[in-house]
């Protein structure tokens, strides 16, 4: 086994795995096992409020029945509080985390011209944060903790650029001032943020590979600066190209994708394969997954990263 690869698959449990999760699940443990590598499944229920019980339980039984199982026991996020914590008040010291006292409403108000306001409803994107609060609360009860991203500050303390190589889409970059601006890692509500979290939790399990839906492509800057900023491990990327519904919108558990048929596990592989341009074949769950990984072998990793050892990786 190669001790220099571990991938990680983290389903939030909003609700059960339809076909787009399942692409992103499969083409990790691809990736993982093509490389000689570790896979680990980490349930993202900080938002607990949006995850019904027993949802983990089932996305981890769908993905058993597809062969699919963590090579150590899977971490819940709710169960993580104290790190996040700790990475939080590292940010604090630091002078990176302040407090922030807007609402939503008044950071739909403050939007930039040019910024369609009510477009983040309509279409899921971000508000971008116009740093009210960066100077201070004004008087005003602290709400939310914001991550400073101002691209000079960045620049004085030479932090690096906020771009990567993505192993599919190439080389990508984000102007994280304009696209999003100092962004949220406590939550209103009191919730850790996903940024915060994900990044915490990616380097305490040691994950070198991150494989995941293109949906998040744009979340990778933020993380990006948060590693630079907690001094940790920065992975590899891999986007996987969206499962589009029949509407030609992203499948999403919000807008109504439905849970995935298993009732041929194998069969279900074989198309979840067919979004990543593989052709699979084979019978049986194990079948499809052994030619799964021969397949990815030869059309998803550069021959200079097959199996192993991983050059040029940033991990090393
Ligand atoms: N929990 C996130 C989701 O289900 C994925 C996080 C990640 O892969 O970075 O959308």
């Amino acid at each position: 086994m190669n001790s220099r690869y571990i991938g990680r698959f983290a389903p939030s449990p909003t609700g059960p795995l339809h076909a787009g999760s399942l692409v992103a699940a499969l083409a990790s443990w691809l990736d993982a096992r093509a490389h000689g590598g570790r896979w680990l499944v980490r349930i993202e229920d900080v938002d607990r409020p949006r995850c019904p019980p027993s949802t983990d339980a089932l996305v981890l039984e769908q993905l058993a029945r597809c062969g699919l199982l963590s090579d150590e026991p899977p971490l819940w996020q709710s169960q993580r509080d104290a790190h996040y914590a700790e990475a939080l008040t590292r940010l604090q010291q630091a002078g990176w985390a302040y407090p922030c006292a807007c609402s939503r409403a008044e950071i739909a108000q403050a939007q930039p011209r040019g910024h369609d306001r009510h477009a983040h409803r309509a279409r899921h994107t971000e508000l971008v944060y116009p740093g009210t609060c960066r100077h201070g609360l004004q008087g005003r009860p602290a709400r939310a903790w914001r991550l400073l991203s101002t691209a000079d500050l960045a620049a004085q303390q030479a932090l690096p650029p906020l771009e990567w190589q993505d192993r599919r889409l190439g080389l990508q970059h984000q102007d994280l001032g304009r696209a999003v601006g100092d962004f949220v890692l406590k939550r209103a509500d009191g919730l850790w943020a996903y940024q915060l979290a994900v990044v915490v939790d990616d380097a305490l399990q040691g994950i070198t590979d991150i494989v995941r839906g293109e949906d998040l492509a744009d979340n990778t800057p933020r993380q990006l600066r948060l590693q630079a900023l907690l001094g940790v491990q920065i992975p590899r990327y891999l986007h996987t190209p969206l499962v589009l519904g029949e509407n030609g919108e992203k499948l999403s558990k919000q807008n109504g994708a439905a849970a995935l048929n298993l009732t041929h596990p194998a069969a279900t592989l074989i198309e979840a394969g067919q979004h990543l341009g593989l052709n699979l074949q084979g019978n049986t769950v194990a079948d499809v997954l052994a030619h799964g990984v021969q397949t990815w072998r030869g059309t998803m990793m550069p021959a200079s990263q097959s199996p192993e050892p991983l050059p040029g990786s940033a991990t090393q």
